[in-house]
């Protein structure tokens, strides 16, 4: 989990003329239907496929772009992988259905308002607001391909493997050897040598290699000119009338890109994203949810990652991450307190603020403005050290809120698991 964290929170803190400007890092994600679309207008082969959002549209939509398939593909769009091997929270097994296309409308009922639970998703499931319909094609060959932009080299990297359409960590773990990186040079853009490397790792069994070539660079153009930062295709495939299309789509974009990038950035679904996210966001908090119960305020990444491991030390679970900053105002700490309270998970908050350039008397003074707006049902357990500490305590206990103040971080943690625990 910390690494996870720690990949999204690296290269947080930027350094704009001369300024730390915390910001977190989030990515603009897209449905698969949106990312075909995308992929078809530079040319790269995908099924034929409509998406709908409700019952009522199916019928027609197959009569306009379906009147003579006898079967077609049912694909819940969720901004999440691992949909085929999914559960619905309605029993339905597998996000993803291969159906005679009278068949399509009563299995896309089972689909849409339904949450689908995957490997990617988490235990709450994403719930499935659109249907994509596809073609069905005959597919001899799946593949993997993918897109995205490597450390080490500093630049996009082709990945590429032979065998897809399951899940590619699986893959990897099983036989390493299989998937080829090719490295792209940036300045240069992908040569006939590049694309031809990753044609040979894929090892067509059918498909034009020279075809198979141009769709490669296509695929490259797309993602240099759209901003991407993740273009991965599982599977890739190849059908039984020799073609490559891309069966699977998802694409990921540079956030820093968004000026310039205005049509995808309109794509942005946040009924998927985590509702505590898009409330942070708002509020230009650098937050990130969890699945335990200890809700934590904190200051400073370094300082609430350290929190977070001190609250597990001690047996607990954090709720999420929260670095509120180093120069919250006021009301980015009422809300902030506000995602913790209403956070139904949270059976204990705990405030653990080193006040350096962010002062101890603001954060009490948010907290209390805070417990006035939203009735605190959970205890709260505070730490304050540093800039104005003695104003900051008491503001807190001139509140006459029922706080539980801790001397040390230890303390603090201790008394937050207890707290959570009874
Ligand atoms: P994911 O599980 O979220 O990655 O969803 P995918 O879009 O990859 O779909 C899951 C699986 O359905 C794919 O790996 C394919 O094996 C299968 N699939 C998707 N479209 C077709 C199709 O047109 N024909 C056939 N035969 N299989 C398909
Ligand atoms: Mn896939």
């Amino acid at each position: 989990m910390v690494r996870a964290l720690l990949k999204r929170l690296v290269s947080n803190t930027l350094t704009v003329a001369g300024k730390p400007q915390h910001h977190q890092l989030r990515r603009l994600n897209i449905h698969e239907y949106q990312g075909s679309e995308l992929m078809s207008k530079y040319g790269v082969n995908v099924p034929r496929g409509v998406a709908v959002s409700s019952v009522e549209e199916i019928k027609k939509a197959i009569q306009e772009v379906f009147p003579k398939e006898n079967e077609l593909v049912v694909k819940s769009q969720i901004l999440a992988g691992g949909r085929g091997l999914g559960t619905f929270k309605n029993g339905l097994k597998g996000g993803v259905h291969i159906v005679k296309a009278d068949e399509a409308e009563q299995i896309a009922g089972k689909m849409l308002g339904q949450i689908l639970v995957t490997k990617q998703t988490g235990s709450q499931g994403k719930v499935v607001s659109k249907v994509y319909i596809c073609e069905k094609l005959s597919l001899i060959n799946e593949m993997y391909f993918a897109i995205t932009l490597d450390r080490k080299t500093a630049g996009p990297i082709i990945i590429a493997c032979s065998k897809g359409g399951t899940s590619i960590e699986d893959l990897a773990e099983k036989y390493p050897d299989m998937i080829i990186k090719v490295p792209i040079d940036v300045f240069q853009g992908i040569t006939d040598e590049d694309a031809a490397k990753v044609v040979d790792g894929l090892a067509l069994k059918a498909a034009d290699k020279n075809a198979a070539i141009d769709q490669v660079k296509k695929l490259y153009k797309l993602f240099c000119s759209c901003d991407c930062t993740l273009l991965e295709i599982n599977p890739l495939a190849e059908t039984s009338d020799s073609q490559l299309v891309a069966a699977d789509a998802k694409l990921n974009f540079d956030d820093n890109a968004a000026y310039r990038q205005k049509e995808i950035f309109a794509l942005r679904d946040p009924t998927q994203e985590d509702p505590r996210e898009v409330t942070a966001a708002k509020a230009d908090l650098n937050y990130i949810g969890l699945d335990g119960e200890i809700g934590c305020m904190v200051n400073g990444a370094g300082l609430a990652m350290a929190t977070m491991d001190i609250i597990k030390l001690h047996g607990g679970t954090p709720a999420n991450f929260l670095d509120v900053g180093g120069n919250a105002s006021e009301s980015q700490v009422v809300e902030a307190f506000k995602i913790l309270t209403s956070d139904e998970k949270v059976k204990a908050i705990l405030v653990n603020i080193f006040g350096g350039i962010m002062r101890c008397d603001i954060i009490a003074s948010g907290i209390v403005n805070a417990a006035k707006q939203v009735s605190l049902k959970v205890p709260v357990v505070v730490r304050l050290e540093g800039t104005n500490v003695d104003q900051g305590k008491r503001i807190l206990k001139e509140s006459g809120l029922a706080l539980v103040t801790a001397e040390d971080l230890d303390d603090a943690a201790e008394k937050a698991v207890k707290a959570a625990a009874s």
